[in-house]
């Protein structure tokens, strides 16, 4: 499944460039698939809305960093653990249960993000 960011984030900025899906966002800043992966043209979200990659969509947080579901893979085909949370001071980057995903999904998420 992919990670989430609490409201017990502390806006350190630590997990934001650990990522490497480019899935991190300080809170207030609109994001878009094309950012720090090889998507062009239309992509499927997770929830099955269809977008184009290089269209700047509106923040998921304001007051803290936030992830984005649709690219988060929990670092699966990168890392053995979500680096966010590896690295996050306050540890309140944790599973989000809105998003269950398989390791095959997660890595086919990857495959299609990093064409
Ligand atoms: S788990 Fe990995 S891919 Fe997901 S947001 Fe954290 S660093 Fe990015
Ligand atoms: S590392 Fe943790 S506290 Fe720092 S910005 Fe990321 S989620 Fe927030």
């Amino acid at each position: 499944m992919a990670i989430k960011i609490t409201d017990e984030c502390i806006n350190c900025g630590a997990c934001e460039p650990e990522c490497p899906n480019n899935a991190i966002y300080e809170g207030g800043v609109e994001w878009s698939i094309a950012d720090g992966t090889n998507v062009k043209g239309q992509y499927t979200l997770v929830d099955g809305t269809i977008v184009d990659a290089s269209q700047r969509n509106a923040p998921i947080a304001v007051d803290t960093y936030y992830i984005v579901p649709s690219k988060c893979t929990e670092c699966q085909g990168f890392h053995e653990e979500p680096q966010c949370a590896a690295v996050c001071p306050v540890d309140c980057c944790v599973p989000d249960e809105m998003y269950q995903e398989t390791v095959e999904e997660l890595l086919g998420k990857k495959e299609r993000l990093h064409i």
